[in-house]
């Protein structure tokens, strides 16, 4: 279970976990080192993002992410914003 807030806002995080457990992704485990000690990134919403939509680097668009860091081995998990919290 993610565990682990930081700084990163209680509204949205709270948000952003609520999206998780219903979408069945909240209690993943790590695919790296099998622990389940995950911790929202407080930078999570601007991964990607600087470029923003209508902004072009060569063929590349930005795209809003939520990082989700494993406590124990580091490794960073994405989840698009967009597909997130799109209810459909
Ligand atoms: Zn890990």
């Amino acid at each position: 279970m993610i565990c682990q807030v930081d700084d990163f806002g209680e509204q949205f995080a709270k948000r952003v976990l609520a999206e998780l457990e219903d979408k069945g992704a909240a209690h993943s485990l790590c695919p790296v080192c099998g622990r389940r000690d995950w911790a929202l990134n407080h930078d999570t919403i601007a991964l990607l993002n600087h470029l923003g939509p209508d902004i072009q680097l060569g063929d590349a668009r930005g795209m809003s992410a939520i990082a989700i860091v494993c406590k124990h081995c580091g490794f960073i998990r994405l989840h698009s914003a967009l597909h997130l919290f799109d209810s459909g």
